[in-house]
């Protein structure tokens, strides 16, 4: 990689470490081993280690990576797990969860634009994530198919939690869904116990608008 770049690369992890922000040290293994300049824009390679989110196609964003970092450091993933993405996007932090997850586990992701799960498809493929599986369609609908998931994370702000989605989350499972409030979204952590669901905020953040049947 360029220099520049892994100047850049490295002074974001020790932000994270020094300020004890990122405490998951498999976390932090993931962010390092993945090259982020592979899933943006050519022009804007130089940024990619910016901590500022960035244009994809569509009119859509790859969120900063601060928020990447602390939205997957709630999911609190273990090896082998399934987990569900709501919005593919540029395929970057699929790539995260594929790693987290490692060779025995499994990642769906969901993108709503054609274009953007094709972007998000040929990213992944670059960067050889093959436990990930890209899927066009409404992501508000979960995915039956593979469900239930020990997680599920969502990359768009959402007017509320979709119903198919906690119920596609396992009993014990964690969702991290980003839910409108009127200036930003509220982190929502969401931990299903056999005695009901757990809802804690992580704080403020801003996000592109879900689309689909549950806006
Ligand atoms: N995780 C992405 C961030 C993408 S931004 C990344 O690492 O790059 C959020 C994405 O959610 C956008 O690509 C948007 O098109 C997508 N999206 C919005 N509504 C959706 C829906 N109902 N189903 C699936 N994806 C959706």
């Amino acid at each position: 990689m360029d220099k520049f770049l892994e100047e850049k690369k490295q002074s974001l992890l020790l932000h994270w470490k020094t300020g004890r922000t990122i405490m998951d040290d498999r976390l932090l293994a993931a962010f390092e081993a993945t090259p982020r300049e592979k899933f943006i824009l050519k022009k804007d390679s130089y940024n990619a280690y910016g901590d500022y989110p960035l244009s994809i196609p569509c009119k859509q964003t790859i969120s900063q990576p601060t928020t990447v970092m602390l939205m997957l450091q709630a999911l609190e993933i273990a090896e082998g797990m399934n987990i569900l993405e709501v919005g593919a996007g540029s395929g970057y932090q699929a790539a995260l969860l594929s790693k987290m997850t490692g060779a025995s586990g499994l990642v769906i992701t969901i993108e709503y634009f054609r274009e953007l799960a094709d972007f998000a498809e040929s990213n992944l493929k670059k960067s050889e994530c093959t436990n990930v599986n890209v899927i066009q369609g409404d992501g508000g609908l979960g995915f039956e198919a593979e469900a239930p998931y020990d997680r599920i994370i969502v990359a768009c702000a959402c007017p509320s939690v979709p119903p198919p989605l906690l119920e596609q989350l396992k009993t014990g499972g964690i969702m991290v869904i980003p839910t409108k409030k009127r200036m930003y979204e509220d982190m929502q952590v969401i931990k299903k116990t056999a005695a009901g669901v757990k809802t804690e905020s992580i704080g403020g953040f801003t996000f592109v608008p879900l689309r689909g049947k549950y806006v």
